[in-house]
């Protein structure tokens, strides 16, 4: 067979989190990317309105990480990761703890989102035992919550979709109400002055299980997956405070909010509130190469310090953990955002979005917008018994259109690369409207 028969051939290949009968009868095919563009194979130039999938922040086909990379390739393309060390893995992690506040001081690689929620959830009950606390094994995260796809991001997550065919799960997680609310925060600019009680969601939990039983929270600071739900002012500093006051670990989950997203490096920095742990991915290598990676607290990894001289401090790591073609690949793309400016540049162009974004209300079905940095969801009002349905004809109208968005439910979700201006702006919100006047 020839590479054409078999790339002609759809049937092989099991499509993560798709339709794959209904795709394989019309597949959208991309075969190229530049910048802000994908080359679909029907040589039309498509419009990334969510950079991939929330992770090519510094826009495709960048010539350094492009050459960052190869170079690598040739030069060591693999070394084992478990008592071996390269150069690379030590200037990346030394590099990102110092873009981090204090005293998010550590790093732990790993090589997805999924794998680095993981890594946070055990780091957390390894840290509580290695304080003598083995009592503190319980694990909270929030509804809609989306964590990722590991056993535990699922046990933590808060999406039935992603839970309801899988057993039994972790056991001992519970979770705390999600913060969204359209009786009161419909069509609010950035975050909403409503709320900040949903926090208080925490003690009662607590309260149930009591403190001495419980590890960690894991919130992300805006849940993007599932439809851009953005904090309550004061909303998360709230939560640090009584996990601070019940000695329970807070984990941000920045796989999506890290590297620039909403105008600050990380939205530790955008919302002033510094957990214990934070988990990241996508950004970090731009999308390139695979890469995920941890911050752990001074305390944190001090606590496993203390073990036993000679002893591996935590049984934990993957056989590509600091792959030096990542860790290149994160290098050249941090050397990219700094020269660029990338990691603050949402803040120059995040009202010009908000604008266009919010200029969209008033179109048929659309029952919220909302936005943060550079990211945006218009939720449309679901057809009665079909939910979803019509966010997904304004995805496939979109396409149609030459421009990608993404949906969750009836929820359009928007994230493009960060490299982004003010005339693509225009094209995303132009586009948009006629598709939102065209949809049933
Ligand atoms: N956490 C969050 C907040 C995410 O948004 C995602 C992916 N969208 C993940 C974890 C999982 O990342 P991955 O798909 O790389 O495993």
């Amino acid at each position: 067979m020839t590479s054409a028969q078999y790339s002609n051939n759809l049937d092989a290949f099991w499509m993560p989190f798709t339709a794959n009968r209904q795709f394989k009868q019309n597949p959208r095919m991309l075969v190229a990317a530049k910048d802000m563009h994908y080359t679909s194979a029907d040589g039309r130039q498509i419009l990334d309105g969510t950079a991939g999938l929330w992770c090519v922040n510094a826009g495709h086909g960048r010539p350094k990480i492009i050459e960052a990379v190869s170079k690598q390739v040739a030069e060591l393309d693999y070394a084992p990761a478990f008592q071996m060390g390269h150069p690379k893995a030590f200037e990346l992690a030394a590099r990102l703890a110092a873009m981090m506040p204090s005293p998010l001081d550590h790093v732990f690689f790993t090589n997805s989102g999924s794998e680095s929620v993981d890594t946070a959830l055990k780091i957390a009950l390894a840290y509580h035992r290695a304080k003598g606390n083995g009592t503190k094994y319980r694990l909270l995260g929030r509804e809609r919550g989306y964590h990722g796809v590991g056993f535990g991001g699922i046990s933590v997550g808060g999406i039935s979709g992603n839970r309801k065919t899988f057993g039994t799960m972790l056991t001992g997680v519970d979770h705390i109400r999600h913060t969204h609310d359209l009786s009161h925060n419909a069509f609010t600019r950035g975050q909403p002055e409503y709320g900040v009680e949903f926090a208080d969601d925490l003690e009662k939990v607590i309260a149930l299980h009591d403190a001495s039983n419980i590890a960690a929270l894991i919130v992300e600071p805006v849940a993007c997956s599932t439809g851009v739900l953005v904090p309550p002012k004061g909303y998360l500093k709230r939560l640090r405070e009584i996990c601070d006051k019940h000695d329970i670990l807070l984990i941000f989950d920045e796989v999506i909010t890290g590297f620039g997203r909403l105008g600050t490096p990380f939205a530790v920095d955008y919302f002033d509130v510094i957990p214990d742990l934070v988990t990241t991915a996508k950004g970090l290598t731009s999308g390139v190469v695979p890469m995920g990676a941890v911050f752990a607290s001074s305390k944190i990894y001090e606590a496993f310090m203390n073990a036993p001289e000679n002893t591996i401090e935590l049984f934990h790591g993957y056989t590509y953990s600091a792959h030096p073609v990542a860790c290149a690949a994160a290098l050249a793309t941090l050397d990219v955002y700094e020269e660029e400016g990338l990691l603050t540049r949402v803040s120059e162009i995040a009202q010009y979005w908000e604008d266009g974004l919010h200029s969209l209300k008033g179109l048929p079905h659309v029952i919220d917008i909302r936005n943060l940095g550079l990211i945006g969801a218009i939720e449309l009002e679901p057809i009665p018994g079909a939910p979803t349905k019509r966010a997904f004809q304004a995805f496939l109208k979109a396409y149609e259109s030459n421009l990608m968005v993404r949906t969750t439910g009836d929820i359009i979700a928007l994230s493009p690369p960060l490299i982004i201006e003010k005339s693509h702006i225009d094209q995303i919100f132009d586009t948009l409207s006629g598709v939102l006047k065209q949809i049933d």
